[in-house]
Parts: C-alpha cells; sequence; structure tokens
C-alpha cells in the first residue's frame, strides 16, 4: 500500500495518516517532520532547509527528494508507506514517479481531502501535538480525553508549531493553491486519484479512507 494524502495545510492529512499507520501497520513519511528533524539535530541539509523553512518558503527539491528517496529505501517500508506533505509540485511529482519507477514501484492511490479554506485558518491555527509521540490534537475538534494528558503515552507536554497562526496559514495557502493543487489534476489524469470530504468527523473520514484503502 503505497499512498500520497493530498490536501491544504489543515485538511487533516497528519491526523488521518496517524490512524492509517495503526490501521495497516505502514509508516507515515512526512516530509515536514523529516526536514524539522534534520533541522533540530543540525545536520547539513538541516542547516540548509532551516533558512528556508524560516521564510516559510519550499525548501530545494533536491533537498527534499534525497530525504524521502533514503527514507522509502528503508525495511519498514517495504509494505509501503504515506507520504503526507510531498510531493508538494508538479516538478516533484514526476521525480516521485521517476525515484519510485527506479526502484521498481508504483503508487497504489492518492487521496485528496476536501475541505472549505475558512475552516483550514481555524483548524491550523488551533492545532498542537503531543511532545513525547506526536499525537495530533486541536483546542475544540480533538481534545484529549483528559485535559493536559497525551491519550496515549501519558504526556502532559505539548507543543505547537511556529509557523502555526492565522497570517502563516494564509501563506501556506497561496502556495498549496499555486504549487500543490495541480497535482490533483495530474494525479487524476493517471487514474490514481480518489477525492474524500475533509468537512465531515474525523470518525467518517477515516471510515471512508478504510474504504478506499480496502479496494485498492
Ligand atoms: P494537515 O496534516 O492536513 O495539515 P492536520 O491533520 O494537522 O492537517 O489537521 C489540522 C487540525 O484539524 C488538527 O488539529 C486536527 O485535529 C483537526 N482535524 C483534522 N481533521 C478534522 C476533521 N475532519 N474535522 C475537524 N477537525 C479536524
Ligand atoms: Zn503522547
Amino acid at each position: 500500500m503505497r499512498l500520497i494524502l493530498l490536501g491544504p495545510p489543515g485538511a487533516g492529512k497528519g491526523t488521518q495518516a496517524q490512524r492509517i499507520v495503526e490501521a495497516y501497520g505502514i509508516p507515515q513519511l512526512s516530509t515536514g517532520d523529516m526536514l524539522r528533524a534534520a533541522v533540530a539535530q543540525q545536520t547539513e541539509v538541516g542547516k540548509r532547509a532551516k533558512a528556508v523553512m524560516d521564510a516559510g518558503r519550499l525548501v530545494s527539491d533536491e533537498i527534499v527528494n534525497a530525504i524521502v528517496s533514503e527514507r522509502i529505501d528503508q525495511p519498514d517500508c517495504a509494505k509501503g508507506f504515506i507520504l503526507d506533505g510531498y510531493p508538494r509540485t508538479l516538478v516533484q511529482a514526476d521525480a516521485t514517479e521517476a525515484m519510485l519507477a527506479a526502484k521498481g514501484i508504483a503508487l497504489s492511490v492518492v487521496i485528496e481531502l476536501k475541505v472549505e479554506d475558512e475552516v483550514l485558518v481555524d483548524r491550523v491555527s488551533g492545532r498542537y501535538t503531543c511532545a513525547k509521540c506526536g499525537t495530533g490534537y486541536h483546542d475544540h475538534n480533538l481534545k484529549p480525553k483528559v485535559d493536559g494528558v497525551c491519550d496515549k503515552c501519558g504526556s502532559t507536554e505539548f507543543k505547537r508549531r511556529a509557523d502555526d497562526n492565522p497570517e502563516t496559514v494564509r501563506t501556506r495557502l497561496q502556495s498549496y493553491y499555486k504549487d500543490t493543487s495541480p497535482l490533483i489534476g495530474y494525479y487524476w489524469a493517471k487514474k490514481k486519484l480518489t477525492s474524500v470530504d475533509g468537512m465531515a468527523e474525523i470518525d467518517s473520514v477515516t471510515a471512508e479512507i478504510n474504504r478506499i484503502l480496502d479496494a485498492v
């Protein structure tokens, strides 16, 4: 099962990816997370990426492609993987096709999560994650069962991304529409695209995605 989750920031890709990981036992490859890890570890690639990410822009294709390609070669990706936040541009989509072809594998499906813009700003501004295990939460939409305690690991430490504020969301939305949304047509033409109503409740979206994945 090799799939791409496609959609604007706040559409629910990360939330659904965490559930797919649990249900299907395949890893979530989030370039955002992989990049932030490289930045935190101050690797060579991380340093190069930091300056660009701080400005809210996209890091070079060369950096991202290399990170993803190496990651897919790791043994836990043998059964498949979820790409979340990559590819973001048509150039990256072509690079992904070429990279997978060179490895002798192909995508199973691309799932697009459709959500209205006004809702996205609220979703991104209200989201946070467990500092220890990374489980995602939201101020109103998805609270831990016990206030201030992670459902999954019991940690009481949470974090918010510095760029999850209404101003930055609007900038990120613009780059989504300009650079990433053309991928919807790209994968539709390749007969890989399935669109899901991302405005539905989180559990309903999960059920719909499971139905799609069970059919591929
Ligand atoms: P993405 O990874 O696409 O940027 P996230 O999965 O981080 O989006 O979701 C953004 C925020 O919206 C999170 O706080 C999440 O809890 C919440 N959220 C995700 N899906 C839904 C949904 N279907 N309904 C309501 N809130 C949602
Ligand atoms: Zn946790």
